[in-house]
């Protein structure tokens, strides 16, 4: 029977509200047919006994109808005002006697109410019943005086004991039962509490673990893809390879996000400050937005402002990680337009700025009713049905929120339903050192023609120069070009890679004199016959004073042809016991500039990288006493960084096949066979010294 009973009542998918309405309700229906019962016992008058039964008939439908519906207010508020307003009164005055003691069963009436309508409506029907009942009270008393007899039978004494009985121990049922099933439920919530804890931390395992396994063959392919790099490449090869290394470093910073994003679920954001170079996180950034633009119409336009630091003292993982939070959602909802990238800061005191950041699309916008909500978590604005397909977490811009205020700045948006957004923030930051984000180092005249297929971009490029102070011309047409070309008054040429193609003849014929920049997209390939700096749209001012300067960057694609490079503030080590072969090798590489220092033996090349910061050392593999095996261990053992890292290139005479192996094998990075052949040494060098010490020459 309890099995049945509970299988009616108490099944597992009922919520906690019906399983204790089923049960007030059942405790309600016995408490009714007690009061029958006894009236019945005392009295034995079988009046209303058809009322009852109707009573009790009501109870079960009800009950069923909130095990179907689920809607327990309605039937509670039916049930509650029938007996209480009806049965209950019609019982007290109809056996006619106060000895029958129904009005201690109003009590249980009300109570029925309270517990099981509940909330506002629950007081005030409670409270109607409380005055209504009274006043039938008061109203049969004064109207039938002889009603309130004292009992009179040890009947009527058991009778009013068995009602107070009853009603107590029926309200003690009701509200223990009541209480017991929160306790299950409420332990049921914390295990399923504990569940989702496990889930959580589960699901942070397995984003680190996962971002784990993502990063381990993406640094593999990156590293390979830099060794591709360093090999002499067809331009049009060397672009696609760009663009696998843009494409895996966009990879690799949205393993970063992930990480990021369970370590904040985690409360796990502390800002650790150190100093890092701004500028060339400006400039990856940049990059990684144009590769993931590479395939969509929408223009990418960056004003950073030349007083910005270059270098800057706080968290600038966090920094990075807010600039491509916010810059990512620009691109994911911006399907047509522009994005406008900018960067600026004010003096906060001597050595504290307030950095400023502004990222404006033209995408989707944003709805009035999610904009106040947009900062909260996982708030996404799903309302929208094109955003409901993009796929997203809500979590960016709460992640965003967190840290700016963790960093002591402040975030906000203003945005237009289908017009677009703004974003801002601003953070203090500490600047040490006084070096601008970028600056032009060449002397001489610097103005420039600027020959665009795209006039917005033109005029982009235009404010970039000037924010250079270097003073330029935009030109529409190629007569307008060749003009300007001609009267001399410009040295610098930049032109889109559609424009030089359609010029070429004109340019190769009369720009010898000309430092030629062509501006290329991401995806870009094009082959040139000349040395030229190519330079990646967006233009912004770190990358054209880059091509000022002749700095490679570090996702440059730079055009570099045989001898058309130098190494300045490089120092090049090379050691061989033959005077005259280092004599020639000296000689061979004055052309790049770079300061060669010479040791005729194993020891003296040590005490030289004792003394000095060397960049790479060319090694005599045969050489009397310390030879060159035997040079090599003793640099590596060196206590310094230098002497660990520097790459040490074998010089040998004779090769045997399987030479390159057994070189890498001792520990040298790379081997070349004497005499010298000038493409290898020169291939060695762009290869083993760092692509910010290279300059192009043109
Ligand atoms: P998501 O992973 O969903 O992009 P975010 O926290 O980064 O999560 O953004 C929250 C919501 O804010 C997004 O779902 C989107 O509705 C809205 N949003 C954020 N940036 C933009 C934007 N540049 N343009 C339009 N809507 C945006």
């Amino acid at each position: 029977m309890r099995e049945v009973l509970s299988m009616i009542f108490q099944q597992e998918d009922y919520s906690i509200e019906v399983k204790t309405f089923n049960i007030i309700q059942a405790i309600y229906l016995i408490g009714l047919l007690f009061i029958n019962f006894i009236i019945n016992i005392c009295f034995e008058d079988p009046t209303y006994i058809y009322i009852t039964v109707l009573m009790c008939c009501l109870l079960i439908v009800s009950c069923i109808d909130v095990n179907r519906t689920g809607n327990i207010r309605r039937c509670a508020c039916i049930t509650s005002i029938i007996t209480n307003f009806i049965y209950l009164p019609i019982c007290f005055y109809g056996y006619g006697k106060l000895i029958c003691c129904v009005p201690v069963y109003f009590i249980l009436g009300i109570l029925y109410t309270v517990l099981t309508v509940g909330g506002r409506l629950g007081t005030i029907l409670s409270s109607l019943e409380v005055l209504y009942l009274s006043a039938i009270t008061i109203y049969i008393g004064i109207r039938l005086p002889g009603f309130y007899s004292m009992p009179v039978t040890t009947l009527d004494y058991i009778a009013i004991l068995i009602a107070l009985l009853i009603v107590i121990i029926l309200s003690v049922i009701v509200i223990k039962t009541k209480i017991n099933l929160y306790d299950t439920e409420f332990s049921r919530m914390q295990e399923a509490r504990l569940k989702v804890i496990d889930a959580y931390n589960s699901k942070d395992i397995f984003f680190a673990n996962t971002s784990h396994e993502i990063r381990t063959p993406l640094n593999a392919i990156v590293g390979t893809v830099n060794l591709l790099l360093a090999q002499k490449l067809e331009p049009h090869v060397k672009d696609n390879v760009y663009n696998i290394l843009n494409s895996c470093n966009a990879l690799l910073a949205i393993t970063d996000e992930l990480m990021e994003l369970s370590n904040t679920e985690n409360s796990d954001v502390s800002i650790v400050n150190s100093r890092y170079d701004f500028s060339e996180m400006l400039s990856e950034i940049v990059n990684m937005m144009s590769v993931r633009l590479m395939e969509s119409s929408v223009n990418l336009y960056v004003e950073i402002d030349k007083n910005v630091p270059k270098y800057l003292y706080g968290d600038g993982g966090k920094v990075r990680q807010l600039l491509i939070n916010i810059l990512n959602n620009a691109v994911k909802y911006t399907k047509e337009g522009h994005i406008t990238f900018r960067v600026f800061c004010t003096q906060i005191d001597t050595n504290q700025i307030d950095l400023r950041v502004e990222v404006e699309d033209t995408g989707i916008g944003i709805n009035k009713e999610a904009l106040p909500k947009i900062f909260s978590d996982y708030n996404r604005d799903e309302e929208d049905d094109e955003k409901r397909i993009i796929e997203g977490t809500g979590l960016g811009l709460s992640l965003c929120k967190e840290l700016v205020t963790k960093m002591g700045g402040n975030i906000s948006v203003k945005s237009e339903y289908h017009v677009g957004s703004t974003f801002m923030f601003n953070i203090p930051q500490t600047v040490n050192e006084t070096d601008d984000i970028a600056s032009i180092n060449v002397s001489g005249n610097t103005s420039a023609i600027i020959f665009e297929t795209d006039s917005n971009q033109g005029e982009s490029l235009k404010k970039v120069l000037q924010r250079l102070s270097v003073k330029s011309i935009l030109v529409s047409d190629r007569m307008e070009f060749e003009t300007s070309v001609l009267s001399n008054a410009y040295n610098y040429i930049f032109i889109s890679a559609e424009r030089y193609l359609e010029n070429q003849r004109f340019i190769d014929r009369k720009l010898e004199n000309h430092r030629l920049i062509v501006l290329t997209d991401v995806s870009q390939s094009i082959h040139l016959n000349r040395s030229c700096y190519m330079l990646t749209r967006p233009a912004h001012i770190i990358n054209v004073a880059m091509a000022y300067n002749n700095e490679m960057t570090k996702f440059g694609r730079e055009i570099i042809q045989m001898g058309g490079f130098t190494c300045p503030n490089t120092t090049i080590l090379v050691v061989d016991d033959n005077i005259t072969n280092l004599e020639v090798a000296s000689g061979l590489m004055k052309k790049y500039d770079a300061n060669i220092v010479t040791a005729i033996s194993g020891t003296d090349c040590i005490s030289a990288i004792k003394q000095m910061h060397v960049d790479i050392v060319f090694l005599d593999y045969m050489m009397p006493g310390m030879n060159g095996i035997d040079t090599l261990y003793a640099i590596r053992g060196l206590d310094s960084e230098n002497a660990k890292n520097v790459p040490i290139i074998a010089l040998t005479a004779n090769v045997v096949s399987g030479a390159r192996e057994m070189f890498l094998d001792a520990g040298f990075s790379e081997y070349i066979t004497k005499p010298i052949d000038v493409h290898k040494l020169e291939n060695t060098l762009k290869t083993f010294l760092p692509r910010e010490q290279l300059r192009i020459k043109i």
